[in-house]
């Protein structure tokens, strides 16, 4: 780090919103951090583009009062995210700053110029060494731990540690703040390191040290349109584009819930200020059905409204990913879901229109696709130095206008994710929740999974491709049963439509609302799966289509009730029994 007095300064010649030019003298790099002094301010801003002794930055906040001649004071650092214990349990702006603690002190919203520290200075935290006087160490190697909610929160060699290092000191048990030190270090050049609890890392770098290991293990969510037809890796990514009001996020609480990681990270960006303020006073009270406490406990939240200024909407899902890359470092699972991607790509949308970039499709710059692979890109499982293993899933929901996925953000998106779960206005608008489109979802992680599964997973995934093409075969007919009528279509024509429908309306459908149907675990999914592949793949002859559609109206109303009741009670088994013989009956 570069001491204060050597810092480049400079002073604003030309301001365009948030979009400042600055000349300045000394060295200047490309994304490093800026202060703009304004009437007794201090903005923070970032460096976007350098030409000769003019650099153009753009300001993280209202830019109101800045003025020609301003000073600017360059920091040296790039746009760092502040990692250590007490990032769970707390809400963060685009700039790590703590919005409860704002909350206190202003509403949600910081007033200009203020930064607040991220992390707790005055909590103790209880510290257990793990590495030993002698040792030989490298960056991201365990030092010790503390207990941070569910988590042995792992505190590591700095990440920007050159080379091997022998430990010479280390805290022995007992409760730290995060500024104190924890440990010395002395690399290979006989330089000795102080080691804290709480490390730096530029947010728009990945964070991740180890070998890539391909995502081969389902991420189960207990919703069975994800986790049959369209499932989800551990390690993997998926995206959700949806109309309003199609259901994304009562889906984004689903996932966050019941899939199977042990902490979730999640980046609202940039939706409507009302919508934020919904999640900060919603999420707090959500249960965590995995352990009894509060999902809030395992969860750590940025947030930011399209109100403000774009280049903290933009930098907000890069925090949020490094902090859920800091926790896979560790060893843990992490989930991240950043709602909505849409909103953080017209924030680069904007940022280039400003720049004057030749603009690509939709004025979106030309980069938009390569920023939102490399976003993606982050997911991942990692082999950790001692042999375990951590992993990052992102999901990002998208809000393309009018649902209409023929636009940049969802096309790019598309390309990158290994899963789309797509939810549609048509399922939405006929109160088929959880609204993700059968006909047009997809997932590539079911052949991995069949591939690497043993002979019971093969089996599932071929029932699951048989009722997909069911589903797709049944909207055929029903297509033409809307032009031609029940009476122009074969009888036999007519019971794969009605078979199509009984998949969609008790294994697709899941009512989020139901105690016991909200959340379905795989043995139970399995159970569900092998009873509906029975109907599937049952040659039925009924006598007319009066009394096909009478058996499958009947057969659904049954499978329903069952789905919501709970296998606890005794007269389950005889509810399933029931509905067995009636299958094996016809
Ligand atoms: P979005 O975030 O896409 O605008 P919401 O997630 O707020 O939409 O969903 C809108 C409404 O749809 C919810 O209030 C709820 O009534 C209904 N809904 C969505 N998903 C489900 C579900 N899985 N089960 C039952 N109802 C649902
Ligand atoms: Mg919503």
């Amino acid at each position: 780090m570069v001491d204060k007095a050597e810092r480049s300064r400079g002073i604003i010649v030309a301001a365009q919103g948030n979009l400042m030019t600055v000349r300045f003298e000394g060295v200047v790099r490309q994304n490093e951090v800026v202060y703009v002094k304004s009437a007794g301010l201090s903005l923070k801003g970032e460096v976007i583009e350098i030409s000769g002794n003019e650099a153009k930055i753009q300001v993280f906040e209202p830019t109101k009062g800045v003025r020609y001649g301003d000073e600017v004071e360059f920091d040296s650092d790039l746009l760092t995210v502040e990692l250590g214990p007490g990032l769970l349990k707390r809400v963060f702006d685009g700039l790590q700053n703590p919005l409860e603690d704002i909350a206190e002190q202003s509403g949600y919203f910081l007033p200009r110029g203020v930064y607040l520290d991220p992390l707790p200075r005055d909590t103790k935290w209880k510290w257990t060494p793990l590495a030993q006087v002698g040792a030989t160490v490298e960056k991201a190697h365990f030092l010790g731990w503390v207990p941070e909610e569910n988590v042995e929160h792992k505190i590591m060699v700095p990440f920007n540690f050159i080379g091997k290092g022998t430990v010479k000191e280390i805290a022995p048990e007992g409760e730290y703040t995060v500024d104190q030190e924890i440990a010395k270090i002395e690399d290979e050049k006989g330089n000795i390191h102080s080691v804290k609890m709480m490390q730096r890392w530029p947010a728009k770098f990945p964070l991740r040290f180890g070998e890539r290991l391909l995502p081969k293990e389902q991420l189960t969510t207990s919703m069975r349109v994800i986790d049959g037809p369209f499932p989800v890796a551990k390690g993997g990514t998926f995206c959700t584009p949806g109309p309003f009001g199609a259901g994304k996020t009562v889906l984004q609480h689903q996932v966050s819930k019941y899939a199977k990681t042990q902490i979730v990270v999640i980046v609202a960006c940039g939706e409507r200020a009302g919508e934020v303020v919904e999640i900060l006073r919603e999420f707090p009270h959500l249960d965590d059905p995995q352990t009894g406490g509060k999902l809030m406990d395992r969860t750590s939240i940025i947030c930011n409204t399209s109100s403000m200024p774009v280049a903290a909407r933009e930098s907000s899902v890069y925090m949020g990913v490094t902090i859920a890359e800091y926790y896979r470092q560790m060893g843990v699972d992490c989930l991240l879901l950043a709602d909505s991607t849409s909103r953080w790509a017209q924030a680069l949308r904007e940022m280039s229109g400003r720049l004057e970039e030749i603009p690509g499709e939709e004025a979106f710059p030309a980069y938009l696709s390569t920023r939102i692979s490399e976003l993606y890109e982050r997911a991942g499982i990692i082999k950790l130095y001692d042999g375990k293993e951590g992993s990052l899933t992102i999901g990002g929901s998208v809000s393309p206008a009018g649902g209409n996925f023929e636009e940049p953000v969802t096309l790019s998106t598309l390309a990158v994710v290994g899963c789309f779960l797509a939810l549609s206005r048509q399922r939405s608008d006929a109160r088929r929740y959880p609204a993700i489109d059968p006909l047009i979802s997809w997932s590539k992680y079911n052949d991995r999974f069949a591939e690497h599964g043993d002979n019971f997973m093969k089996d599932r995934v071929k029932k699951i491709a048989f009722a997909q093409n069911m589903v797709l075969r049944s909207d055929e007919i029903g297509k033409k049963m809307s032009v031609v009528g029940e009476e122009g279509i074969a009888i036999e024509d007519l019971v794969v439509y009605l078979k199509g429908e009984f998949y969609d309306a008790v294994y697709l459908q899941q009512n989020a609302f139901d105690p016991v149907d909200t959340a379905t675990d795989m043995e139970r999914q399995n159970e569900q799966l092998e009873m509906v592949s029975k109907v599937l793949e049952k040659e039925y002859s009924f006598e007319d289509k009066e009394k096909a559609r009478e058996y499958f109206l009947s057969l659904t109303d049954k499978v329903i009730q069952l789905n919501y009741l709970s296998k606890d009670v005794s007269i389950y088994d005889q509810k399933k029994e029931e509905i067995l013989n009636i299958i094996e009956g016809v």
